[in-house]
């Protein structure tokens, strides 16, 4: 399938920053729903999949165009993969200073000393009237004691992806964008429209 236009479901900056850099080698033009003016679709489902799903059958049928949505957030084992879905809920008022302190200091409070985790991100591409497809892409690390770092978003600045010492906030968007959760999924869909 040819693509020369798609709308990217989302009103977070970093998110669409993010996949306008992965999709600029293919010429197809990104645009968001915050640009179109489609306001946030609620992410009423209970997985990664479901939310995906539903962001972008919704904005691709309001726009009649081609439309991906992701849906992804940090699993942290010591606390049974929350936030999971929940992840920017998680954080108080959206503030992810706080949600990061409040992470830390569930992860103290259940007494593991195990600090593995991982992204998980769901791309979800909607045509109108055509089946939706899904595809997902998860990074593994472990959560840092403190944050550290100034780049990307959310969660960045207390993720060390396995293989490295720094944070994704201190690696920087160059970096993390080779191994990304986001990536890896837009990986898998770039090959279906290639
Ligand atoms: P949603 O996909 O818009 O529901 O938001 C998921 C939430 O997960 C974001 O608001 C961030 O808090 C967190 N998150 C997802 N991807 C990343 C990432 O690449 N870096 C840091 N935090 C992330």
């Amino acid at each position: 399938m040819k693509l020369s236009k798609i709308v990217v479901a989302s009103h977070n900056q970093g998110k669409i920053d993010e996949i306008k850099t992965l999709l600029k080698p293919f010429n197809i033009e990104v645009v968001s729903s915050a640009e179109l003016n489609i306001g946030d679709i609620e992410e009423t489902g209970t997985t990664f999949s479901e939310n995906a799903k539903i962001k972008a059958e919704a904005t691709s049928l309001m726009c009649g165009l081609p439309c991906i949505a992701d849906d992804s957030g940090l699993c942290v084992d010591a606390l049974n993969g929350r936030p999971g879905v929940y992840s920017a809920r998680y954080a108080p008022n959206r503030d992810f200073k706080l949600g990061m302190q409040k992470l830390l200091e569930e992860i103290e409070q259940s007494k593991s000393t195990n600090r593995k985790a991982h992204f998980s991100c769901c791309i979800a591409f909607a045509v109108p009237n055509q089946k939706t497809s899904v595809f997902e892409g998860r990074v593994d690390g472990t959560i840092a004691d403190k944050p550290q770092g100034n780049n990307g978003f959310g969660y960045d600045p207390i993720f060390i992806p396995d293989g490295y010492t720094q944070t994704f906030a201190e690696l920087g968007n160059d970096i993390k964008n080779t191994m990304s959760h986001r990536h890896r999924a837009l990986e898998k869909f770039i090959q279906t429209i290639k």
